[in-house]
Parts: C-alpha cells; structure tokens; sequence
C-alpha cells in the first residue's frame, strides 16, 4: 500500500506529495530494512498509517543519508575539479589568427531517418587546453580558402557548446557539438544545389574520428548560468538551439560537481518538427524519471501536432500553453533562455506581449524588467 506524504523538509532533503523523492511506502516493521525500489524512490517501513508521520522524524537521518547516496549514484565523478575554482568564465583564449587545432572523436547523426535534414554530435579532443563554461560557444575555422578574401582562411563560425565543462568523457578534455548540415535547395527546381552547401557544417558533419580541427573561443557571456542551485530556469530552444541546455541538464543530473548541486527547477521546451528530429530525448526523457521535481520537459513537433486553433504545434504554442506558470516563475525570479533559430523570436515575443495583455501587465516594461535583472537570455543565430 502506498503513502503519499504531505511537504516534509528533513535536514536539507526536501519531500513532496507522490513524487519521486518523497514517496514514502507502508511495508514492514523492521526499521533497518530500509531499501529503494528505483532512482530516488524510497521504501520505508511504517507499521501503520496513522504514525508514519512520526517514523519519518526518528528515521529522517538515515531517510536523507540514503536518498543522497541513492541520488549520487546515479551521478557521475567529474575530473578536474579545480575547473570548478575560477571566478570568471574562460574567455577567447584562441583567437582566429591562432586557432587551437583540436582532434576530433566522433561524429554522429542524432536523428532518426525522417528528420527533415541531418544534424551530428561532434565530440572534439581539446586535451584540456580550450577550457569553456556550459553555455558558451566555440568557433570553428572550416578549412580552404574563404571564396571572398582570396588567399586567406574562411571566416570563424560559432557553435554552441552541447556538453558541460567536463565534455562527454568527464575528464575536462573535450568539448561537444550539436551541427545541423547546412543544405541548399534550388527555390526553382527545388533540388538540392551541393555547390552552394554550407562550409563549415558540412564539413563538420563529414569530419572523421583523429581529422584535425582549428578552434577558437571560447566565447560568450549571455548563456552562462547563474551559480544559485536553487534558481529556476526556463529554456526554450529550437532545433540546434538545445545544444546549451543539454550542458546546463547534464551539469544539473548527471554529473556530481560537489560545489553545484543543484535543488532548483529546469523546465526545458524544445521545437522540433517530428519525432525523429528530437536531440537527446533520451537524456532528457531520462531526468525526467529520475528528477521530477526539479526538471520538466515540453516537446512542440511543428508536423506531428497541433495547436489548439488546429495549426502546427510551435514552441510559442507551448509556451502559450504553461504562461500563467512560466510568467509566475518569471516574477519569482525565474531566468528564461532562448536559443536556435533568429526566425523563433517574433512569434514567442509575440506571444508573450499577448499573454501580458491578457494578464493586464506591460510587456515593454516587463520585459526590460527582466534584461534589467538579468532574467533574459537570448542567443539566436
Ligand atoms: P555557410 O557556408 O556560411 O553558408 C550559410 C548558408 O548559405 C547555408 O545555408 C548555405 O547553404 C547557404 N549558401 C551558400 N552559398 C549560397 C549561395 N551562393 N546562394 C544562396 N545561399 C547560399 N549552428 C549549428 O548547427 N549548431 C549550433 O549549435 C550553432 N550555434 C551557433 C551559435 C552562435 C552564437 C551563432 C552565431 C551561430 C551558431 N550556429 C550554430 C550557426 C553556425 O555558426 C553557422 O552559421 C551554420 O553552421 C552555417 O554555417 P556553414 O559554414 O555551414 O554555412
């Protein structure tokens, strides 16, 4: 038989009606016994319904000791930990005129064959030598020569960085990317023009494992997060535009940083247009098992679903959905971020001066409210 608790707070370790952490069984009476059935899901012996309340307070130790270890687990050790010691973020360390040349590791296609268009994971090898924070970006010098400055490199193209600090590999030595292949179709014919490809994209998209690659970078302060564990944070990308939140969740779920562990709230709205062209479900469908109390996840499929007037389902549609929380969140402090495409914001800003009115407040003032406080993030592209 299951107990549901009421808001419970024992030494730091939070408990909340039938979810996950605090969800509190009825099973035997023999304290010691106290065992977990899955991730963050504790069992714990009551004899009765009527003292469970009173179990809690004698076992709350051992409740919050073994929740922590349960929750650490599933985490994973991160070196090296002195990239936790600076107080400014890495900024520019290599420059276009003298790139870092980096390594890469793996490409890979992360979507399934109905995506319209393809997009890799790109794990480069930078050995510890282009450190960034989760948020910033890298820049990347395709090789060959730039079409308009004979003789000279191509220009530096920006990639947001899709792994924390500690890169896939948890050992600070590599950095990842999330790259859509810039493709050209002909507006007449609507064939596909190869000459008129995409450089840098391309070329990462077709990079091979050990294929040398200038970087520079890394750069960018908008998309940096706070160092509050406790703050709130809403994200809002579209398609590429995940690459910075799959950094912000994997710093927040996956890995054990001893000096951010974070208790705040994620809630992650991500665009795409059909199953297939979803990046990184699976951790992101995984965080929502294990953490439901501090992450959320809203997927708009522009070609699968509809809004509610009958149209194709869009993130602002979705945003339109939750406003009364998000824009309750928003006033508790809340930071909101956007990344992807420069063609989401007039819809999502439209929508949200709609809601304001809706709600009788400004959203003018609103909004330079929250550039003001630092709330707002946007890095579109
Ligand atoms: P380019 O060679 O620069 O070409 C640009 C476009 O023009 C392409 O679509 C190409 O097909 C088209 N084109 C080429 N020739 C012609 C022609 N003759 N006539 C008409 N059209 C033509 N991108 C990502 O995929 N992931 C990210 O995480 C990411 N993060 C970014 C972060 C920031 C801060 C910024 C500024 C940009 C980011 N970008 C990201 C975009 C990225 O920097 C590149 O702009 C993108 O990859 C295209 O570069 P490219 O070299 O492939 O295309």
């Amino acid at each position: 038989m299951a107990l549901k608790t009421d808001f419970c707070c024992f030494s730091g370790v939070e408990i909340y009606p039938g979810k996950g952490v605090g969800f509190v069984r009825a099973e035997s009476q023999i304290y010691s016994n106290l065992s977990f059935q899955d991730n963050a899901r504790a069992t714990f012996p009551s004899p009765s319904l009527r003292n469970w309340r009173s179990h809690l307070k004698y076992d709350s130790r051992i409740l919050c000791m073994a929740l922590q270890q349960q929750t650490d687990r599933h985490k994973v050790a991160v070196k090296p930990l002195e990239l936790e010691d600076a107080k400014e973020p890495p900024l520019n360390l290599y420059k276009p005129k003298e790139p870092y040349t980096a390594t890469i590791v793996s490409v890979e296609r992360i979507v399934g064959p109905k995506a319209p268009g393809e997009t890799c994971h790109i794990v480069i090898d930078h050995g510890g030598n282009v450190p960034y924070w989760e948020g910033q970006s890298y820049g990347v010098i395709p090789p060959g020569e730039n079409p308009k400055k004979p003789g000279a490199p191509h220009n530096v193209r920006l990639y947001s960085i899709a792994s924390t600090r500690y890169g896939d590999s948890f050992d600070g030595k590599t950095g990842s990317l999330c790259v859509r292949r810039a493709v050209y179709y002909d507006p007449e014919t609507g064939k596909e023009d190869p000459s008129k490809k995409g450089v840098c994209s391309n070329f990462l998209c077709d990079s091979k494992p050990g294929e040398k690659i200038q970087l520079t970078g890394p750069s960018g302060k908008v998309m940096l997060l706070p160092d509050d564990p406790k703050a709130t944070h809403i994200m809002i990308a579209t398609g590429t535009g995940v690459a910075p939140f799959r950094g912000y969740l994997r710093r927040m779920f996956m890995e054990s940083v001893p000096t951010y562990q974070f208790r705040g709230l994620a809630w992650l709205f991500l665009g795409v247009a059909n199953s297939d062209s979803l990046l990184y479900d699976d951790e992101f469908t995984t965080y929502l098992r294990d953490h439901p109390d501090n992450f959320r996840y809203d997927r708009a499929l522009s070609r699968e679903q509809k809004n509610k007037s009958g149209g194709k389902m869009y993130v602002q549609d979705k945003i339109e959905e939750y406003s009364d929380e998000i824009f309750k969140l928003l006033d508790g402090g809340a930071h909101i971020y956007f990344c992807g495409l420069k063609g989401m914001m007039p819809g999502i800003q439209d929508t949200l001066k709609r809601v304001a009115e809706q709600r009788g407040e400004n959203w003018e003032e609103k909004l330079s409210q929250l550039r003001k406080n630092k709330q707002w993030h946007v890095e579109v592209y």
